[in-house]
């Protein structure tokens, strides 16, 4: 793509080489008719030199196609009528010949350059129009401002062959980058306080040397941008350049919009969040705390009354509820911090102790002494947050011991660019189409009379993503669910592991 006007390609403008062309049809129109002198009457000679004012029309400028006309008229009085060699002309009737030659000439000349300026300003305009089309597309794919720039600034190099430059509106207000030419920033600010183009041409700011043109689309201005070099005739460039502001502006609104939308649904999300936890507080955290409160009031009141059995009792049960609290605080404090993006603390990690470290916790839970692990030696390490991964890995063994009343095997194993942790159990499995569903916060099994709520598998598969991996569940034949953890290893591993 070239810059291209009009008059650049119209007739008008006269080039160099012009004058030689004209003077090689009239010498080569002269010759002709010389050549033809004995045999041909003088009409027909007047044709030859016709025939080089179309050729003239058709390829030259106005200017020299109406020297080719003032010159075929000159130089077949000169040559051809009587007296010939000479300026005069003897008869009327040849007089009248010229004058009417010559007048043809000149109309030919004229309409040729007229069909000439409309041929280029068609071809001109249907290139304007696929670029157009080409940077609505472009625009289109744009997903941030700077991307809306760099076109901007590419098709308006290419439409116009005087400098450009283009500014975007910052959340200041103000103009970014600033223009490099002095006084560019004080037309581009003007441009944009007044919402409309100016500069030459267009009635406003008339002194300018340049186009000022705001990127604006209804009220909305996203920035302006700055066409040099411009001519105040210049109108259909001045229209080409407005439509590709539009456009621009267009684009910068849609970018606006699209990010005003994206930060609500934030806030919306967020609100969410905090609306679905305090459900969820003013709902799971009451019982244990009722129970709790419940059990320590009848021991301050009434410790006297109360056999050391029951004593025992309250005092395991304010143990346990205080337990199951304390796991749910965990549990919600650590959704809602990776719901809200929260800080990752990554570091190279051996899986083999992480699950040696938690399993160490699990089984002091573990009356039954019903906890296996399957964990192959050699494995490599992986980037993880170990207090997370060792908390999900909790919930899963916490379920599995909650859900299932027979051994539980916890196995480690390596696939492909992952690394699986799987906890199967022999419980009662998920039910069919819940495979999703229990992922989600505050999901509960509908058959579930155990205690919980719902926001364990949540977490863990909150942690899992965090981690860029997921967290799946399988059936396992012969009854019972495999849950597994499945995270990344990287293939650079740290020295010490590669070596
Ligand atoms: P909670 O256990 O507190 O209900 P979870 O998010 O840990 O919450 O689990 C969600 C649901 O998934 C549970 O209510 C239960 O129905 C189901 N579930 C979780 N783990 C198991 C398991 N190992 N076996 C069978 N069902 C399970």
């Amino acid at each position: 793509m070239n810059p291209e006007t009009v008059a650049d390609t119209v007739p008008g403008a006269r080039r160099p080489h012009d004058g030689w062309v004209v003077a090689g049809l009239l010498a080569a129109a002269t010759l002709a008719c010389f050549a033809l002198d004995d045999h041909v009457s003088l009409t027909s000679r007047a044709m030859v030199f016709m025939l080089a004012v179309v050729v003239a029309a058709y390829k030259l400028p106005w200017v020299a196609s109406a020297a080719c006309a003032v010159g075929s008229a000159t130089l077949l009085n000169f040559f051809f009528i009587a007296p010939r060699f000479t300026l005069q002309v003897d008869s009327r009737e040849n007089l009248v010949a010229l004058f009417t030659m010559l007048t043809v000439a000149l109309v030919i000349s004229h309409l040729g350059t007229a069909l000439r300026r409309e041929t280029a300003t068609a071809r001109l305009n249907e290139r304007r129009a696929r670029e157009l089309q080409q940077l609505a597309g472009e625009l289109a794919a744009a997903a941030r401002p700077e991307q809306v720039l760099v076109l901007a600034r590419r098709f308006l190099g290419h439409s116009f062959p005087g400098p450009c430059s283009v500014a975007l509106l910052g959340p200041d207000g103000q103009l970014a980058p600033p223009g490099q030419a002095s006084g560019m920033d004080d037309g581009m600010r003007a441009c944009i306080r007044e919402a409309a183009t100016l500069g030459p041409g267009t009635g406003r700011w008339p002194g300018l040397n340049a186009w000022y043109l705001p990127l604006r689309a209804d009220t909305h201005i996203g920035g302006a941008a700055c066409v040099q070099g411009v001519a105040s005739s210049d109108h259909e460039g001045r229209e080409h350049a407005q439509a590709i502001c539009a456009l621009l502006g267009q684009a910068l609104w849609r970018l606006r919009l699209a990010a005003d939308m994206h930060a609500s649904e934030e806030q919306a999300h967020w609100h969410r969040t905090q609306n679905t936890f305090l459900a969820a507080i003013s709902h799971d955290f009451r019982t244990p705390l009722a129970a709790i409160m419940g059990a320590a009031s009848s021991l301050q009141t009434q410790r006297d009354k109360l056999s050391p059995a029951e004593q025992e009792r309250l005092t395991a049960s304010i143990a346990n509820e205080a337990g199951h609290l304390s796991t749910l605080t965990e549990n919600t404090l650590q959704l809602a911090r990776l719901q809200n993006r929260g800080e990752l603390h990554l570091d190279w990690q051996s899986m083999e102790e992480l699950v040696g470290a938690v399993l160490a916790r699990v089984r002091q839970r573990d009356a039954g002494r019903r906890i296996r692990s399957k964990v192959p030696s050699g494995l490599p390490l992986v980037k993880a947050d170990p207090v997370l991964i060792a908390q999900a890995l909790e919930n899963l063994l916490d379920n599995a011991l909650k859900y299932s009343t027979q051994g539980i095997e916890l196995e480690v194993t390596l696939a492909g660019p992952r690394m699986e942790v799987a906890v199967h159990d022999r419980g009662p499995g998920i039910a069919a189409g819940a495979e999703l569903a229990i992922f989600e916060p505050f999901r509960r099994g509908d058959q579930d009379a155990t205690r919980g709520a719902g926001l364990g598998l949540a977490v863990c598969q909150a942690i899992a993503r965090a981690h860029g991996g997921e967290l799946t569940v399988r059936s396992r034949e012969g009854g019972g669910s495999s849950f597994v953890l499945a995270i990344p290893v990287e293939a650079d591993q740290p020295a010490a592991v590669a070596t």
